[in-house]
């Protein structure tokens, strides 16, 4: 794609002010609703329509309802006193109604509404004192001007200073100048779905024949839909494919430290583990990059496939390196890490942003010098001058606490380094296409056995009381707890404020030295300190702010307290529940609530209590919130679609992904026929990655 823009599409990027009737100020109006060319209105569809079919009677009709129909014009009568209206008796085939006009001038209704004359007029029907009425009808047309009228009128999402009168016009105008595509879908798919060509689709969009035309799984709809989704899917692969064309090294381990590794386990590897492990090794196996995500629910056991896959690192005689996003976490996968790797006679360090000194010299050192085969850390390991004697991994814990940029900032740590990604979040499988879709997945979708069933209730807050009274006894029969406080929207002092005031109720009422206190602002050797007697089992009850949040693991404690539930998202409360729930002992979690609650606050508690499973906590926190806010719109790389939604065509983002891949392995430059019908379409989608990816691929 040496070239630019292709001729063809000149037409649609044409400014906006080039439409007849749109002037500089109707320009700035529409600017505002990011409608700058030709192709963000032909993009921009209506949100509904109103049936203006033609009626003989508006007698039958249940008001108030837009209804058209042709009327003798009868009498017209004046306000009786100012203010009141101006009424027009008319009369269709079966009915007499009025016209309704406040404000109206005399001679302007007289000539559009000549007595004895017929005029279609259309408008809402409303009943009003027992009589039916049509209060300023929304057009008054000769029976000639009517056949004009379509029978579905577009309605169009409009802004400030936009009118619906300007987006008819102006989208007419733009249908006019569509240019006319070479097909760029798979005629398979686009017959198994009958979905029309691109200008069919958007013609049909914009002039909807009946109300169904504009539903979001009509046949019109999911075609643009989906040639924006596979516009996206096309960019990801892309970027894929160039990934993978980076030279990259064999990994091929002897698999003798894997062995003893698997050997020494008091337990069998899960299928899904068994799966992922091979994935990863036969993936590190090859001569390219890996570029993989490792996506398992809380308690999937993903540590366990990362430590082998570091093993298959070490065993070829390389490094491999684990970062994670927070002090605690890194911490945490070096005291389950150190146990594994002793049994194998493996050194490990830990770096973080606290090293300092002639220590962190040193283990810098050994870390260049190739001494140190296993490093973890935190994000602070990566970002700066910190050598690799031979790098071979990278895995990256916790993704999304994570910017999508750092990911890539990573591979370019060692040389042909092999980057897997894990995440903790599980997220609906057409997000996870849309956000990660240049990466290839592996999925633990299965739980080690012997797990016992959290059980979760909802307590009202009015409860309190009785609640830290079971605690009470629970924690001197040595069970251990969490308590985790309200979160706070307004300040991170207030939240502090809340969890200083809730650790002196609870030490009055437990005693002091069993009730331990981490949260965010804490100087990290107290935060380290608090963490490790909680783990030592001195504390029985841990008070928290959400830093526990993520990966914490103390399979002792089998009893989480969520205060202020309400006010957490589901992923989080998921989060959160899955710190209980690691042993086989049986656990539980109270929801802590302030009622009454709000409509998506109860569905979420529900849904909390139904199920464990973080996929289908993941799809109703989808349905409940939307898909920007599920992954946080600003770092999710997700793209803004006009016209897919990712919930809604969910279906059509994991055919896209395979339809791109495929079309890429067939065509890698895109030079074919319908090669170059895709280019088209990145080019019209302002796929402006893809396309540089092609040009220097
Ligand atoms: P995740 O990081 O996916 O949340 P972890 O790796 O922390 O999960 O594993 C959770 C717990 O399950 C750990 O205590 C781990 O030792 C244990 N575990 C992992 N794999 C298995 C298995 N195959 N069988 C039994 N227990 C397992
Ligand atoms: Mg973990």
């Amino acid at each position: 794609m040496s070239e630019g823009r292709p001729e063809r599409l000149f037409p649609l990027f044409a400014a906006i002010t080039t439409l007849q009737g749109i002037g500089p100020k109707s320009a700035e109006a529409l600017e505002k609703a990011s409608i700058s060319r030709l192709r963000d209105l032909l993009f921009t569809l209506p949100s509904s329509a109103v049936d203006r079919s033609l009626r003989a009677s508006i007698s039958g009709v249940e008001a108030p309802r837009v209804v058209t129909v042709e009327v003798l014009i009868g009498e017209h009568h004046r306000p009786r006193s100012p203010g009141r209206p101006y009424r027009v008796i008319v009369q269709d085939a079966e009915a007499s109604f009025q016209l309704v006009f406040f404000h109206a001038r005399e001679p302007w209704l007289r000539g559009h509404l000549p007595s004895g004359e017929t005029r279609v007029v259309s408008g809402k029907v409303e009943v009003f004192d027992g009589i039916a009425q049509m209060v300023h009808p929304d057009h008054i047309l000769t029976r000639r001007e009517a056949e004009a009228l379509p029978k579905v009128e577009p309605v169009y999402p409009l802004s400030q200073g936009v009118t619906q009168r300007m987006m008819f016009r102006a989208s007419a105008d733009v249908l006019e100048r569509m240019p006319g595509f070479e097909e760029w879908i798979e005629p398979a798919l686009s017959e198994a779905r009958a979905w029309p060509s691109f200008d069919e689709a958007l013609c049909t969009l914009h002039r909807p024949s009946t109300l169904a035309d504009l539903a979001p799984n009509a046949p019109a709809r999911q075609r643009i839909a989906y040639d924006e989704i596979l516009s996206h899917q096309l960019t990801l692969a892309l970027a894929r494919a160039q990934e993978r064309r980076k030279p990259g090294r064999p990994t091929l381990g002897t698999g003798t430290l894997r062995q003893s590794a698997i050997a020494a386990l008091p337990y069998a590897l899960t299928t899904a583990q068994v799966c992922a492990v091979a994935e990863i090794t036969d993936d590190m196996a090859t001569s390219h990059r890996m570029n993989r995500l490792l996506q398992g629910d809380v308690g999937s056991g993903k540590t366990l496939v990362a430590w082998l896959a570091i093993l298959a690192a070490v065993e070829a005689g390389g490094q491999a390196a684990l970062m994670a996003p927070t002090e605690i976490l890194a911490r945490q996968h070096l005291e389950s890490l150190a146990p594994m790797a002793a049994t194998l006679d493996l050194s490990l360090t830990l770096l973080t942003g606290r090293d300092k000194g002639a220590e962190r010299a040193a283990k810098r050192d050994a870390v260049a010098r190739g001494k140190v085969p296993i490093v973890v850390g935190t994000h602070a390991l990566f970002q700066d001058e910190l050598r690799f004697a031979d790098l071979r991994l990278a895995i990256v814990d916790e993704q999304h606490r994570f910017g999508v940029r750092q990911r890539m900032e990573l591979g370019a740590k060692g040389e042909a380094v092999d980057v897997l990604v894990m995440t903790a979040t599980p997220i609906p499988r057409s997000l996870t296409l849309a956000q990660y879709g240049d990466m290839d997945l592996s999925v633990l979708d299965e739980k080690p056995p012997g797990r016992k069933p959290i059980e979760t209730v909802t307590v009202p807050s009015g409860r309190l009381d009785q609640v830290v009274d079971r605690l009470r006894k629970a924690v001197a029969e040595g069970r251990q707890a969490y308590w985790v406080c309200p979160l706070v929207h307004e300040s991170e002092q207030v939240a502090l404020t809340a969890a200083e005031e809730r650790v002196k109720v609870l030490r009055a009422r437990l005693g002091d030295g069993v009730v331990g206190l981490v949260h965010g602002q804490m100087p990290p050797a107290e935060k380290d300190a608090a963490m490790a007697r909680f783990i030592s089992g001195e504390t029985g009850l841990l008070v928290a702010t959400t830093v526990i949040e993520v990966g914490v693991n103390v399979p002792n404690a089998s009893i989480m307290v969520i205060e202020g539930a309400e006010h957490f998202g589901l992923a989080q409360l998921h989060q959160l529940r899955g710190r209980v729930g690691r042993s086989s002992t049986a656990s539980i979690c109270l929801l802590l609530y302030d009622g009454p609650l709000g409509e998506t606050a109860r569905a979420r508690l529900e849904i909390m209590r139904e199920t464990e499973d973080g996929f289908r906590i993941a799809e109703e926190d989808l349905r409940l919130r939307g898909a920007g806010d599920v992954i946080g719109t600003a770092q999710s790389g997700l793209p803004r679609f006009r016209v897919a939604d990712i919930e809604r065509h969910a279906d059509l983002m994991a055919v896209a992904r395979r339809d791109a891949q495929l079309a890429l392995e067939r065509d890698p430059s895109l030079q074919s026929e319908r090669g170059k019908a895709l280019r088209e379409l990145l080019w019209l989608m302002e796929r402006d990655r893809a396309i540089k990816l092609l040009r220097v691929g």
